[in-house]
């Protein structure tokens, strides 16, 4: 006679459980297809990180080698870079609610945000912010 072993009812849910899911468990090729997928993906990832730093180095790389300043129309070197500071700024830029300013570098793009005195904003009301040389840092609210 077979040998028989008590057991109730909860043990055999467990156990009914733990087969069922080890049957749904994958098989083999279904793993090796997974793996596969993870590591596609994993390496795409990877790639997505790369391309941002990349992009990342390039923004600073034109930042830094912007100096958002040109030579001024008439001249031999008319709208090429200028060391920053000299020539005029290549700047636009327009007021936005609460009397903030927005300016930006046309060649980088490169942005200022900063609340204008009053005098900016009459100035940018009046002639407009072309050419409008960017404020220090430490009045910028937002650079970017
Ligand atoms: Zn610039």
């Amino acid at each position: 006679m077979a040998e028989t072993v008590g057991i109730t009812k909860e043990q055999l849910q467990e156990i009914l459980i733990k087969v069922i899911g080890a049957a749904k468990a994958m098989n083999p090729i279904e793993e090796e297809e997974y793996k596969k997928k993870l590591e596609l993906k994993q390496r795409r990832d990877l790639m997505m990180i790369e391309l941002g730093k990349i992009e990342e180095m390039r923004e600073k790389a034109k930042r830094d080698g912007c100096t958002h300043c040109r030579w001024p129309a008439g001249g031999k070197q008319a709208g090429m870079s200028a060391p920053k500071g000299q020539g005029e700024w290549c700047t636009a830029g327009q007021i936005h609610g609460s009397n903030t300013i927005v300016l930006l570098c046309q060649r980088c793009g490169w942005t200022w945000i900063f609340k204008g005195s009053e005098a900016e904003l009459d100035y940018a009301a009046n002639a407009g912010l072309l050419g409008f040389p960017p404020p220090p840092e430490e009045r910028c609210l937002q650079t970017a």
